[in-house]
Formats: structure tokens, sequence, C-alpha cells
């Protein structure tokens, strides 16, 4: 049995009338960019969230990078960011011109560790990007101390993780803003980039809209240099039809983590660490091996396609080269690169398939 590591089709058969529904709305309409679609859908998934304010915008990291030029960090100030991310979080941070301070994570969460957040503290240090990797709310609780003991602003990347809760509150509403991908492949997907803000705060979310339609408040009237971000009609209405079966399609995920989590049994195997306070929405089921190319392999012959998240940590990437790093200086992060092995987890996926991923999991020997 060939088992895809991600399919949209179970989605897309079960939503075929929905989306298709969505995109004639727009095509009748003829109205494509700033129009009744987006703001439906901001009202909807702040909602959602449970925020005062949704700004659509372009995509994820153009979220992330929006949030901070809308709180003035730019040359000369730090973002403490994990080292085990997608590129994206400490792209947004060097775009703005800051400069990305990069953090451990905790190796059995993945994210940011935040015994280790004070030491990056510096007197340049301007805010603190925690990223719910993988689906899994970071502990937030000494964060958000951390971040009131230095008066450092909290951006939260909530990319991989819409819905997931930390001690029965929300992703997105703990920090001054966060920042939501709907790459297709993300939790909640668009078909296409497009991506949000949200925030209580009144002026973040004023600023944000503005710096993502050219800087301006009001049409040809330009108050900052801003950017052309916008979520666009056809990709709102895609995102409300896809909006309210989010709840329903991340619970399917976490039975498969719960059949993964209970069924998996395998020395060789350290399965993602689940605990009460939590409810991950599973975007990514890591599980780390130190033989994880061989698992790889393994599970290959077995038709079973597996991904890393992610094979190169930041610090290490071609393109911070500039920041002098080398390979020993994030040692968990790295070793996580070298272990993690990242399981099929998508909505609509089989028993069958299921079965057959926990059984080619077991017989690695
Ligand atoms: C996907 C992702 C982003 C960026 O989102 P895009 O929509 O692809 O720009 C940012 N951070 C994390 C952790 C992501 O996984």
């Amino acid at each position: 049995m060939n088992v895809p590591f991600v399919s949209f089709l179970p989605m897309e058969r079960e939503l075929d009338s929905d989306l298709r529904n969505a995109f004639n709305r727009v095509f009748t309409r003829s109205w494509y960019i700033e129009g009744q679609e987006d703001a439906a859908f901001e009202k909807a998934f702040s909602a959602f969230c449970g925020t005062k304010y949704c700004i659509g915008v372009g995509n994820g990291l153009d979220a992330l990078m929006l949030i901070l030029k809308a709180l003035d960090i730019g040359e000369g100030d730090e973002v403490i960011v994990p080292s085990n991310t997608y590129i994206a979080t400490a792209l947004a941070v060097t775009y703005v011109g800051a400069k990305p301070v990069f953090v451990e994570p905790e190796m059995e969460t993945f994210n940011i560790d935040p015994s280790r957040i004070e030491a990056a503290v510096t007197a340049r240090t301007k805010a603190i990007m925690p990223v719910h990797l993988y689906g899994r709310a970071c502990d937030m609780d000494p964060i958000m101390s951390i971040a009131a003991k230095y008066s450092l602003r909290i951006i939260e990347d909530c990319a991989q993780a819409h819905g997931a809760t930390y001690k029965g509150r929300k992703v997105g509403t703990f920090g001054d803003a966060a920042g939501f991908s709907f790459y297709p492949g993300k939790n909640l997907g668009a078909l296409g980039d497009a991506g949000a803000v949200v925030t209580d705060n009144e002026d973040i979310a004023v600023k944000v809209r503005a710096l993502g339609n050219y800087g301006s408040d009001y049409k040809y009237h330009h108050i900052y240099k801003g950017n052309n971000s916008r979520l666009d009609e056809l990709q709102a209405a895609f995102l409300s039809a896809k909006l309210p079966h989010l709840e329903r399609m991340n619970a399917a995920r976490r039975q498969i983590a719960d059949r993964y989590l209970s069924e998996i049994k395998n020395p060789a195997v350290i399965l993602p660490l689940v605990s009460e306070e939590y409810v991950p929405v599973w975007h990514i089921f890591g599980i780390r091996c130190s033989r994880r190319d061989e698992l790889e392999k393994h599970l290959s012959s077995r038709g079973i396609t597996t991904n890393k998240h992610y094979p190169i940590p930041m610090h290490l990437q071609e393109c911070y080269r500039d920041l002098g790093f080398s390979e020993g200086d994030f040692p968990i992060a790295e070793e996580i690169s070298r272990t993690e092995l990242s399981l099929p987890m998508f909505y609509g996926m089989t028993d069958a398939e299921v079965q057959a991923v926990i059984s080619a999991v077991n017989d690695f020997a």
C-alpha cells in the first residue's frame, strides 16, 4: 500500500461543491481585492481565534513581518526566535532589518525552551517570537513572564497551529499579535498563498492593515512605506468555505495521532511528548530515531512517504552564514535535524493507511 505524506484529496472531495460555490460567488461578483469575502473571513477567523481583530494578508511570512513593522522593530533591534523552526520565522526578522537571535528548543517538545530565553535577552532585545511548531503550543506561561520582566513584545508564529490550545486557551491570543499562514498544506489552507494577523490591539490592527496595503490609510494617501500584501477575495472565499470544518478536521488528525501514540511500539523510536495542558492540532507528527535515515528508507520501501522538519537548522542555513555560526553552536536543534522524521498526517487518512504506517514503523529492526 502506498501512503502519501500528505493528500488534499479527501478534503477536496468532501468540500468540492462548497469550494466551487465560493469561486462562483466571487467570479459572479467580479470583485477580487479588498471586498466582502475578505471582510467576512476576517470576522469569522477572529471569532475562531477569540481575538478582536483579524487582518488578511498575502502569506504567513508577511503576517509576521508586518507585525514586526507595526511594532517599529527594525535596524539595531534583536528578536528572539527558536533555532528549530521553518525559515520564515527568522526571515521575517531579517526583512525588517532586525537581528534574529536563536534560542534552543526542548528536545521533547521541539518548541523553544523557555528556560534558555532569559540568557539571550540583551539591551537590544525587542521581542520574542514563539513558534507553536508542528501544531503544539509553546509553554507560554514562562515566556509571558520573561516578556513582562524585560518589557518585550510577544509575536506568536501560529503558522502550524490553527486551533491549538495551551491550558484551555487558543494560540494567537497570548502575544501582542500573531501571524497565521494559510499555505495549502497548513491545517487551514487556502488554494494558494494566504495569511492573517490576529490581535486584540487596535493600534497594531490598524497599522498592519495600512502596512499591507501600500501604507495607505485611505485611497492614494500613504502614511507608511508599505507593502502589497492583501488577502484576495478568492482565497478568502475558499478559506471561509473551509473554516467551519477546521475543528472537525483537527480532531480527525488527533485521532490519527492517538493511534500512532498508542500503537507504535518500537524501542528505536521516540514518540512526541503529549501532556494534558496542551491540545495539539498535529500539523506534523514528528518522531525521533537515532537511525532516522535508515528508518526513512525502510518506510519508503514499504510505500510510505515521510518528511523531515527540518533537515538544516536556522544557524547552518547558507543564507545565514553572515551570522557566523558553525556546527555545534545549537546542538539540540542540530540533534533534532539529524533525528526527526515526520510520519504521514492528513485529514481523511484511512484506517488502513494509518495501520500500514504503524506496522511499518514497528517492523523496523
Ligand atoms: C509556513 C510557515 C510560515 C510561513 O508561511 P507562508 O504562508 O508559507 O509564508 C511561517 N512560520 C512557520 C513556522 C511556518 O510553518
